[in-house]
Parts: C-alpha cells; sequence; structure tokens
C-alpha cells in the first residue's frame, strides 16, 4: 500500500518537472542570475567599489524598505547576523527567554544563544506551520506571571522578552491573533522573514507586524545576494542602533578611530548589495512563477490518497518559496525522499525539530504535539523559478 502512495506521488512529480537534467539532478531551490546581475557586478568591479562603501548598498537598502514598506532596512551579512542584532537592538539581554516555534532552521535559536538568552520553544500550527496563538496564549497563562509589567516564566523565573515569529517555506503566521496575544503578556514580536520576502498577511506585506524583522538573502531564498541579510523597521532608533552595531559601532564624528560600544562586523559588501539591488528587480517576476509552479502541483495533487500539497490561507499571500508536501504517514514520507533523490529529483524532509539538536535538549518548551506531529511528514519539493517558466 505504502510503496503504491509513494511511487503515484514520484510519477505525479515526473508529470510536471523536466525530464532534462542540467547538472544530472533537479536541485530544490537554484538562483535565478538574470536582468542586471552581470551589469551591476561589473560596475563594481570596474569601479573598484567592491567592499563596505559604494552606492549600491544604500540602493539596497531604500529598495527594500520601499519594497516591503518599512521605514528603514538595514542589510548585513547573513540572516543569522540580522537575528543576532535585531534581538541586540531590542535588548533582549543575558538570561531572558525569547519564544521560537520549535519548528526552524537552527539559526532561529542561535541567534538567541548569541546573546546569552535561552531559548523557549512553542508550538505551530497546522494551517501555516508557523505559531499556533491561541495554544500560547493557553500555554503563557498557565505557565507565566506578571511582575512589574514583565511576562516571567514561573518555573525558572527568568524574563520572557521577545518572541520570534518565523513564517514557514513562506506561509505567513496568521499575524492578528499573535499581535494580540504579544500584548497581552508584554512580548515584542520579532519577524523572521528568511523566507517570506514577498509573502502578504492580510494584503499587507510580511516585515511589517514585528517591532523588527530580518531577512535572509542566502543562496537558496527567494532571492539571493551570494549571502547576506537585512533588518526592516519603522522605528528610527532601532534601525540607527542595528546600522551602528553591524558597523562596529565606530562613532561617527570626526576621522579617527572611536567605538563606543561593542559593535559587529556585520556589513553587506558593495557587491553583494549590487546582486541584490538586480535580484529585487526580478522578484515580482519570480513571484509569479512560483505561483505558477505552486498551482501546477497544486492541481496535480488534489486527487492523491496519502499526501497533501501545503497551500496558502484564504488570509495569506504566501510567495511559494518552498513548496511542500505533507503526507498521511512518516514512513511514506522517508522513503519518497529516498526514491525521489535516487532519480535525480531533489527532495528534503523538514529540519530536525530545535529542541531536538543536542545544545537545545534541555531548554524550557511548550507541549510541541502539532510540530513533532507534522515534522516527519513534511516533504519540501523542488521549488526554482525556472520550474514555473514552462507551462
Ligand atoms: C536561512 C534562514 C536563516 C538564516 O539565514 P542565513 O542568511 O543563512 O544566515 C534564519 N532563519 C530562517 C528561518 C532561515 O530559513
Amino acid at each position: 500500500m505504502s510503496n503504491h502512495t509513494t511511487s503515484f506521488i514520484l510519477k505525479t512529480l515526473q508529470s510536471i518537472l523536466p525530464t532534462n537534467k542540467k547538472q544530472g539532478f533537479l536541485p530544490l531551490h537554484e538562483p535565478y542570475l538574470s536582468g542586471n546581475t552581470l551589469k551591476y557586478v561589473k560596475d563594481c568591479v570596474e569601479s573598484g567599489w567592491v567592499s563596505y562603501l559604494g552606492s549600491y548598498v544604500d540602493k539596497f537598502e531604500n529598495q527594500l524598505a520601499e519594497y516591503v514598506g518599512t521605514k528603514h532596512a538595514v542589510v548585513v551579512t547573513s540572516g543569522t547576523s540580522a537575528l543576532h542584532l535585531a534581538l541586540k537592538v531590542c535588548d533582549v539581554k543575558d538570561g531572558d527567554e525569547v519564544l521560537i516555534p520549535a519548528l526552524s532552521f537552527v539559526a532561529t535559536a542561535n541567534s538567541v544563544s548569541y546573546c546569552n538568552a535561552t531559548p523557549h520553544f512553542i508550538d505551530i500550527a497546522e494551517n501555516t506551520l508557523g505559531i499556533d496563538s491561541k495554544k500560547l496564549d493557553n500555554y503563557l497563562s498557565k505557565s507565566t506571571e506578571n511582575k512589574n509589567g514583565f511576562c516571567i516564566n514561573s518555573k525558572t523565573r527568568k524574563k520572557i522578552s521577545a518572541i520570534i515569529a518565523m513564517h514557514c517555506f513562506g506561509h505567513p503566521v496568521d499575524m492578528n491573533p499573535l499581535v494580540e496575544v504579544a500584548k497581552k503578556y508584554n512580548i515584542q514580536i520579532i519577524e523572521d522573514g528568511a523566507q517570506s520576502l514577498g509573502s502578504k498577511y492580510k494584503g499587507k506585506n510580511l516585515g511589517t507586524y514585528g517591532k523588527i524583522s530580518t531577512l535572509s538573502f542566502n543562496g537558496n531564498k527567494i532571492i539571493t545576494t551570494g549571502g547576506g541579510g537585512a533588518l526592516l523597521t519603522n522605528d528610527n532608533s532601532l534601525a540607527k542602533h542595528a546600522k551602528h552595531l553591524s558597523t562596529v559601532a565606530k562613532s561617527s564624528k570626526g576621522v579617527g578611530y572611536f567605538h563606543d560600544e561593542i559593535g559587529y562586523n556585520y556589513r553587506m559588501p558593495n557587491i553583494n548589495a549590487a546582486l541584490g539591488c538586480a535580484q529585487l528587480e526580478q522578484l515580482p517576476y519570480f513571484l509569479e512563477k512560483k505561483r505558477n509552479l505552486a498551482n501546477r502541483y497544486k492541481e496535480a495533487f488534489v486527487n492523491i490518497k496519502g499526501v497533501k500539497f501545503f497551500s496558502e490561507c484564504d488570509f495569506a499571500e504566501s510567495n511559494y518559496w518552498l513548496n511542500t508536501l505533507i503526507l498521511d504517514n512518516p514512513n511514506d514520507a522517508s522513503n519518497l525522499i529516498k526514491i525521489t533523490n535516487d532519480v535525480g529529483i531533489m527532495t528534503r524532509p523538514a529540519w530536525t525539530l530545535i529542541p531536538d539538536l543536542p545544545m537545545y535538549k534541555d531548554c524550557p518548551s511548550a507541549d510541541l504535539s502539532t510540530a513533532r506531529n507534522l515534522c516527519s511528514r513534511i516533504v519540501n519539493i523542488p521549488s526554482s523559478v525556472v520550474l514555473g517558466e514552462s507551462e
């Protein structure tokens, strides 16, 4: 029965995906480098402005802020460094706890650890794969108390100072109820939008719901700068502080070297920002082609037993960064991953839940039944822009 299910899913994938594979296999997500990419990079090389100074950094920051609809964007070396700085400028301190979904890329937790704070794991909702606000509210009402306006973990006596909402595979977290819960317990929201540039919630771009949000431009994300990331915010002082910390906290007064706090070398080089400008120009095209591909997957899997194509909710417009199948049976999921990779169709399981990683196994955690139930049944399937180009 099981073998029947997975071989049928494989056949369905093969009916959608091209048979001629350039490198002998179909990658899960490959960058699409066309448009003005070469022109802008050539400009950097010819002018010599390849490093930390140059016009593309400012241009990319302005264009990002304009695209997402925030007042400010600060570009940095990675999505991870963006998260680290976001927590820093939101004043997450030594000994604090930060709520994060158990299902995320490990960087979400690592950034918390870099601040000497502790990740505190919470469950996800089946319809979004992101934080389940109702469950969170229930959990916080039972396991925390309010002390001088702060949310304190009753067991550890530590302050819960922030919550990171990660928009999984590009699918928006149900933000309105989350914003309500965060208000109720006085916890600030940081959006980890590494996977969700271009996605909307109730018609408004993600990245505008939190106090601050972050992006990643790693090679496998919807747009890439080779490596890179950004912080987005409407708050002038947070943006200014993030920029300051990312540039080794060098005081702008005079020509000498004076640094007024411990900063970081997290600036994005101009040559990476040049790539970013070219990529951002093409984002509307990427979104269109990704939606094409998602629609074809959705149609193809609609009547197939044992598997569901993961679709956006009514309140959401997903960028469909990584297309996702959810199988009824975990054994089918691992079997499917094996047989697809064997024939050169790259598929991947979801991340191991972060609390199951050795360095995070003793961190505080809510009930994670939905995350546990789903994570072994998720299979990510090829999602490159180029695959959405063929009709
Ligand atoms: C990719 C990713 C990051 C980290 O971004 P890098 O640019 O690789 O450092 C953080 N969080 C999530 C959810 C990601 O997918």
